[in-house]
């Protein structure tokens, strides 16, 4: 399993389908991909493997985009099959997920949310995650990096999540607990990934999270780091 992101100046997709490959010696059962083009994200995913994902977005979707995120997906909640794949969208569209690792209390949050009116396609707990974050941005009118910090205080499990907003065309979120995630930093260019091997070749900044750490990634702007349990949200 793995996780690829990229932001910047050049085109996404190229760099995150080699990074996914780089990747693939962590072991996976399914990819996918979504790419920011600035006004829609596009969303390609498969069971199978990164060359089946390739093949298949090429294929069927716009490769515009200078923001993308791409993953490789080690099933353990729903059996490996192209709807179960990475990223899931939340209900309203506008927020897009990839994930590694295990939400555990995913079912009693799920309840509630279908409670709520939520529906899913997947029986992920990912998609619960990106629904949980949608509902806590809405209810505490707060942005993206907000709810993803207070939706994270309600979960118990491990992850490497990255997150991506129609509405935030420069920015992507991640957060680590258990599962790793480095940043790179290079000139008015960002790329996260499980390691650094998919952005050595572009920069040897790096930065690695550490358990309970959250990041906002903006373009233009420096990262702010920030610890997932910290009490002054802000
Ligand atoms: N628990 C998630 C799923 O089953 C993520 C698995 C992973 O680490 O790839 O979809």
């Amino acid at each position: 399993c793995g996780i690829v992101g990229y932001i910047g100046h050049r085109d996404a997709y190229p760099i995150i389908i080699k990074g996914l490959q780089r990747l693939e010696y962590r072991g996976y059962d399914s990819a996918g991909i979504a790419l920011f083009d600035g006004s829609n994200i596009n969303l390609s995913k498969t069971k199978g493997k990164v060359e089946d994902l390739k093949r298949k977005s090429e294929n069927t979707i716009s490769l515009k985009g200078k923001l993308g995120i791409g993953h490789t997906r080690w099933a353990t909640h729903g059996v490996p099959n192209d709807v179960n794949s990475h990223p899931h969208y939340s209900n309203s569209g506008n927020l897009v997920i990839i994930h590694n690792g295990i939400i555990e209390n995913y079912d009693s949050i799920k309840k509630e949310l279908i409670n709520r009116g939520y529906t899913f396609s997947s029986d992920t707990d990912t998609e619960v995650l990106v629904n949980l974050i949608e509902e806590v941005k809405k209810k505490e009118n707060v942005k993206l990096g907000q709810a993803v910090q207070i939706a994270l205080n309600q979960v118990v499990g491990a992850y490497a999540i990255a997150v991506i907003d129609k509405q935030k065309p420069d920015e992507i979120v991640v957060a680590k607990l258990g599962s790793p995630l480095a940043i790179g930093v290079g000139e008015n260019e960002f790329f996260i990934a499980s390691d650094a091997s998919p952005f050595i070749e572009f920069t040897n900044n790096a930065i690695y999270l550490e358990d309970e750490e959250m990041a906002i990634i903006r373009l233009g702007k420096e990262i702010k780091l920030r610890k997932i349990k910290d009490d002054s949200i802000a």
